[in-house]
């Protein structure tokens, strides 16, 4: 039976950050353990978007720390061969006169509070930037222009990749069956292959976090939530890499678009998508008559898109908590057992920061922000961190 410093279950983009962040704080003998394989959980499912753009203040700190690592990433990682496949376009926000106008005004004056680049952009600034679209309706406009789009696969086999150079073992294709407690103490896990031990056990399983429960009694309040995303293609008007990120909070889905392949227009919904009754990541039907109803948006906004056509689209599910933010940290009643989950859809643009927040918590080392508003006490204690756009939105 082999024994671990410690043992992180789960490879997607948060584990893998996490499993590196460990070894570069000095874990010696760590293990990652995913049933499926690196990156292939919800994390191949996202549109890869980053931002520091949010509403609740705490995420814009991870958010920032983490641009900083996108921006520099096989530097980071000090590892020439990593790549996360950042396309660095800037980020638009707007919204019209009504009720997201002044959340929107307050999170962007936070931003820069935070000493983010942020400015305030005319209708025809805008349209500089983003010449396919009209601002006619736009009472207030936001631009980040350090912001973009990666790949979060790439990312997670950069991190997995630059783990296993500092002496990290990942393990694919291994389930974890069983959380194993003593006297209160995690001392190890039960798989597919085996027992291993270890004092230190970090859970970042995604919508699967609900294992955490049956194996512990305490509630994982993380519902799967599936989500569609679309590709357009338009003839008369390109999405090209150049141009920005888009967030429509004025549109009925809080529509967000971005370039996708430099040509076709990628694009989902920001609010509440599909619940799913048990975790599962695979593909879901997408109706005729919901492409038809995005479309539509899209057109309102990109009038040239009235005669789009589909090019793609797949599913991806979303680990949602009831205030759309992660739990993050120590649980209660239990030592030596941390978690990363809930990430409600934003969790890749957060992922080289809370890796590394997770690990230091894990070694016993100070955070670089508190965790303290990401623990789990928040849902009884009612210090949620509940977006200001509404539920769904991801901000
Ligand atoms: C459609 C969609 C669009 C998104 N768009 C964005 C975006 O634009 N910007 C952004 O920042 N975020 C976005 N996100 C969110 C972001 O992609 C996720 O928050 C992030 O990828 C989650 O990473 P993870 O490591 O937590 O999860 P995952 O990648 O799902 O990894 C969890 C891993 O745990 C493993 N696992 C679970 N249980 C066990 C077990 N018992 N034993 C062994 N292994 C186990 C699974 O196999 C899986 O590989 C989007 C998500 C989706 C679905």
């Amino acid at each position: 039976m082999e024994s671990y410093d410690a043992i992180v279950i789960g490879a997607g983009v948060i584990g893998s950050s996490v499993a590196y962040h460990l070894a570069r704080f000095g874990a010696k003998k760590v293990l990652v353990l995913d049933r499926s394989q690196i990156g292939a959980g919800t994390s191949t499912q996202s549109s890869g978007i980053l931002r520091t753009h949010y509403s609740v203040i705490e995420n814009v700190e991870l958010a920032k720390r983490s641009w900083s690592v996108f921006t520099d990433f096989s530097a980071y990682l000090e590892d020439e061969d990593a790549a996360s496949g950042l396309v660095k376009c800037g980020y638009l926000i707007c919204a019209p006169d009504g009720p997201k106008l002044s959340p929107l005004q307050s999170a962007l004056e936070g931003q820069r509070a935070m000493g983010i680049e942020v400015q305030f952009l005319g209708q025809e600034e805008a349209r500089s930037l983003l010449p396919i679209a009209h601002f006619d309706d736009a009472a207030l406009i936001g631009y980040e222009p350090e912001a973009g789009f990666a790949d979060a696969y790439l990312v997670a086999t950069s991190f997995a990749r630059a783990a296993r150079r500092l002496g990290v073992k990942i393990m694919e294709g291994v389930n974890v069956e069983k959380l194993l407690v003593d006297n209160g103490r995690v001392c190890g896990v039960e798989t597919s292959q085996g027992t291993f031990r270890s004092n230190t056990v970090i859970s970042t399983q995604n919508i699967w976090a609900t294992d955490i429960e049956r194996w512990t009694g305490i509630p994982t309040p993380v519902v799967p939530e599936r989500h569609a995303v679309l590709a357009l293609e338009c003839a008369e008007a390109h999405y090209t890499f150049k141009m920005p990120v888009f967030k429509d909070l004025g549109s009925p889905g809080m529509l967000y678009c971005r370039s996708y392949g430099g040509n076709q227009m990628l694009v989902s919904e920001g609010i509440v998508g599909e619940t799913l009754a048990v975790p599962d990541n695979e593909q879901g039907d997408i109706s005729m008559d919901y492409v038809v109803e995005v479309g539509a948006q899209v057109a309102e906004r990109f009038p040239a898109y009235e005669t789009a056509g589909l090019a793609s689209s797949w599913t991806g599910v979303y680990d949602v908590t009831p205030d759309w933010n992660p739990v993050l940290g120590r649980l209660p009643g239990i030592q030596g057992l941390i978690v990363g989950y809930g990430f409600s859809g934003h969790g890749f643009k957060l992922s080289p920061a809370v890796g590394r927040v997770l690990a230091q918590e894990a070694l016993g080392l100070p955070t670089d922000v508190s965790l303290a508003p990401y623990a789990l006490e928040r849902f009884s204690t009612g210090q949620l961190l509940t977006g200001k756009y509404g539920l769904g939105a991801v901000s």
